[in-house]
């Protein structure tokens, strides 16, 4: 039997990452946007920890199904770690990806390539429909291009430079991503832990 995982966001992309990443396992994957009684969940939690068990908790009792959030953003070295948890709406409402990385550049002006680094991290929290939960983490290193380039993916994508290949996330498409980053990292974690889960059972 195909077991349900509901992704507690409403955020296109980051279902289809998911829905790509945990293909090989066997899920049913949905959006709670496909549920509207689902109420959309307020960010307003000070870490990527409180923000992912608010919105996995928050739909896992709504239709009492296994359900996932990830709750992520870009931590930029140079900004003390900013936009951080506020990395979807940086640069205000309403949510703009394009100002978001505007914004971005502008703040790094001037800053030199050495002191670019930066970090994507990915909070996965996963709530059963007893109530049982669980927190895995994946962390990206990169740094901070000058200027947007490539066309794939979303967010800061455009702007963060993967070293190991030399391109931003953009430029290196959805499958190297989908092996490299943040939410793949995280996502690990969790098949290990539910490869375990079966072991034990
Ligand atoms: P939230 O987790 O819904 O609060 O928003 C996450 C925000 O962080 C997104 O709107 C993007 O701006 C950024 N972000 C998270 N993951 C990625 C990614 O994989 N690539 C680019 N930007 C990302």
């Amino acid at each position: 039997m195909t077991i349900r995982m509901v992704i507690a966001s409403h955020n296109a992309n980051k279902v289809r990452e998911i829905r790509q990443i945990l293909g090989d396992l066997g899920f049913d994957v949905v959006s709670a946007a496909e549920f509207p009684e689902v109420p959309e969940v307020e960010e307003d939690g000070v870490t990527f920890a409180e923000n992912a068990l608010k919105k996995a908790r928050t739909v896992a009792e709504a239709l009492g199904e296994l359900t996932l959030a990830d709750d992520s953003g870009l931590e930029v070295d140079a900004l003390g770690g900013r936009p951080g948890v506020y990395s979807a709406r940086y640069a205000g409402e309403p949510k703009s990806d394009a100002r978001n990385n505007a914004k971005l550049l502008r703040e790094l002006a001037g800053v030199p390539p050495e002191q670019r680094g930066a970090q994507f991290r990915c909070i996965m929290a996963l709530v059963y429909p007893n109530g049982f939960e669980q927190v895995f983490e994946g962390i990206c290193r990169g740094c901070m291009a000058s200027e947007p380039r490539g066309e794939t993916g979303f967010g800061y994508d455009p702007l963060f430079v993967v070293p190991e290949h030399g391109k931003t996330m953009a430029e290196l498409g959805q499958t190297i991503k989908n092996c490299i980053s943040h939410r793949s990292k995280a996502l690990e974690q969790l098949k290990d832990a539910l490869g375990k889960m079966e072991q034990s059972s």
